[in-house]
């Protein structure tokens, strides 16, 4: 198959590039129509194809120069136009062109070009209907087992989530190159069958960086950030540089599971391949520290930074709040609108939350007024929610309710849930059985609802109520989330799922819960029983909060690391018994404790925790 630009290009035409402005083009092309050159059908159409393919603007120039022509265009020609189309913001078009070579004066009929091309405008396009009618016209011309149709036809099918299509064409193909064989591993990474693209990784004889960014951008589309992390560690023993887009996914998978240690050499790899530090990956890598409870490292590349933007900024200020710092991030705000940089509504999220951990009620209020007033931002459920915490928080359980009962929208889940949070917090019963009653208008199976109703009923000592409403539970299927919590240890991201023995170190676990309990009960501490009732599952319940998944971490921690703090990250808040428990290891046994609950970091060192009892 003879490659389309083959074909030696006119002097005059060569000068055309990329960087060529619409200025120097209109100048070339007066210049080729005063030589005649253009009178030339093949340089014509070579004119055409170079200014289309080089970008939109250009594209839309040529669309015009075929309009106004004398000459029916040929093959070539109408090929490039489509092939610009598929990959222009308007991938529709493509198919007049396809439409004018059907009825060409001269008989011309669409080549393994032109499908190869009109299949990657349909993938853009997304229309299944196209699609199918597309691999039935190139099926009539007889090009279904052209191999670069064939590959673009999979990805075509992986746009569109038919991965059973995908199969069916790979299936078909003779002998699958590597080019092939990289489109399969995408549409079954891009379709969620993560196991068989995976499958297909570990057998491929060679692997470039376009298969290996296609692998890790699939983990992190179907969150599973621990896959995604390992994969990072062996591709940092094979040497491979990945693209800036993987580099971004994976300090995101750092975040999300509190990995510092791999976070610092997803750091340390952007550095020594020189990256260049767009905004972008640098607002990765202050969200991976600030997330990962280094807030001091985030400082310091965010003071670093050359290009900062509002999601910089806002990065940084959320970063602040999670890690407890309610007033620095209000400091950080200010400094923001002095830099001139417009707030938006994520930063406001981050705002709000900077409030909420510190207990600013008024000043949240003064920001949260702000958003309409100054900045013209309708406030968003997610702000409403925050500002319903904030009072919450508080103990203004009444104004918590007055905000969501003005709330212009239909208040939602996380509104009323805030509230309850607040009702367990300061005994709250009616309110709290309100607030129950709403959310489950809303999700009926919402199991955090129910727990923290059921604690509020066992705070009043009300356990007709509290058995009573896990009949209900169980009535209706309501199960409880289990806990989950991570702990990295020497590069090694570990996870604790509750009742969950499959660790191999397991046993040895166990036997540091125990000496700490016997520790700890030495020391004056007495098991806070209430936290039961948030397992109120029947299988847990004797001993079910001293095997929380935080403890086990914890209990890991402490035998598998020798000085470093110990950090755990949860899936869920954290619980009284817990956070008590932390505080005493932190003291006991001289170890700084970080845990990443689903709000908030708390820091424990000596007995306390930088939360002060606030969250
Ligand atoms: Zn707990
Ligand atoms: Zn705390």
């Amino acid at each position: 198959m003879k490659s389309m630009t083959s074909i030696a290009k006119h002097p005059t035409i060569a000068l055309l590039k990329s960087h060529t402005t619409p200025q120097q083009l209109k100048q070339i092309h007066s210049q080729l129509v005063v030589n005649g050159i253009l009178n030339h059908p093949h340089f014509h159409g070579q004119f055409v194809a170079t200014i289309a393919l080089q970008n939109e603007a250009n594209l839309h120039y040529a669309n015009q120069v075929l309009h106004h022509q004398c000459h029916t265009p040929n093959l070539f020609t109408l090929n490039s136009m489509i092939r610009a189309y598929s990959k222009s913001s308007t991938p529709h078009k493509s198919f007049s062109f396809y439409t004018q070579i059907l009825h060409s004066p001269n008989n011309l009929s669409p080549d393994n070009y032109t499908f190869n091309f009109l299949v990657r405008s349909c993938a853009q396009l997304q229309l299944r209907e196209t699609a199918l009618s597309v691999h039935g016209a190139l099926i009539k011309h007889g090009f279904e087992h052209d191999p670069h149709v064939q590959t673009g036809l999979i990805f075509m099918y992986a746009e569109l989530g038919c991965l059973s299509s995908c199969h069916g064409v790979f299936e078909s193909v003779s002998e699958s190159d590597l080019v092939c064989q990289t489109a399969m591993l995408h549409a079954c990474a891009k379709c969620g069958d993560i196991d068989s693209a995976r499958k297909m990784f570990d057998e491929m004889p060679q692997r470039d960086h376009i298969v290996w960014n296609a692998m890790i951008a699939g983990y992190a589309h179907w969150g599973r950030s621990r896959d995604a992390l390992n994969l990072f560690h062996l591709m940092q023993m094979e040497g491979v540089k990945l693209n800036e887009v993987s580099m971004v996914l994976i300090l995101s998978a750092c975040s999300h599971m509190g990995a510092l240690d791999q976070g610092r050499w997803a750091h340390a790899y952007v550095e020594r391949y020189k990256f260049r530090m767009t905004v972008t990956l640098g607002t990765a890598i202050i969200d991976m520290y600030a997330k990962c409870g280094n807030i001091d490292k985030a400082m310091d590349v965010f003071w670093g930074m050359k290009e900062k933007n509002v999601y910089t900024w806002s990065s940084v200020i959320g970063g602040l709040a999670l890690n407890g710092l309610g007033r620095e991030s209000l400091d950080l705000f200010s400094l923001m609108k002095q830099d001139g940089v417009q707030p938006n509504e994520v930063t406001f999220i981050s705002v709000l939350r900077g409030c909420c951990v510190v207990g600013l009620v008024e000043e949240g209020q003064k920001h949260f007024d702000s958003m309409r007033n100054l900045y013209g931002i309708d406030p968003q459920l997610e702000h409403y929610g925050l500002m319903v915490d904030l009072f919450g928080r508080a103990g203004r359980v009444e104004d918590a309710l007055n905000f969501i009962n003005s709330m212009p929208m239909k208040p939602h889940v996380g509104a009323w849930s805030a509230l309850l949070h607040a009702c367990r917090k300061y005994k709250n019963r009616e309110l709290g059985e309100l607030a129950l009653k709403r959310i489950v208008e809303l999700e009926d199976k919402n199991d955090g609802a129910y727990v923290l109703l059921s604690n509020i009923y066992a705070d009043y000592k009300n356990w007709e109520k509290v058995s009573s409403l896990r009949q209900t539970m169980k009535a209706k299927g309501v199960k409880k989330l289990p806990g989950c919590s991570v702990i990295e240890v020497d590069g090694e991201v570990h996870e604790f799922i509750v009742g969950d023995k499959s660790h191999p170190r397991y046993d040895e676990i166990e036997l540091k819960l125990e000496e700490i309990y016997r520790s700890l009960r030495l020391a004056g501490y007495v098991p806070n029983t209430n936290p039961v009732l948030f397992d109120i599952e029947e299988e847990e319940k004797e001993g079910a909060v001293g095997k929380h998944s935080e403890k086990v971490a914890i209990a890991f921690g402490l035998i598998s690391s020798k000085v470093v703090p110990i950090r755990v990250v949860m899936n869920l808040r954290i619980c009284w018994d817990c956070h008590d428990v932390a505080k005493l290891v932190s003291k006991f046994f001289n170890r700084q404790i970080i845990i990443r609950d689903r709000n908030r970091f708390h820091h424990f060192k000596d007995g306390e925790c930088s939360c002060k009892d606030y969250w």
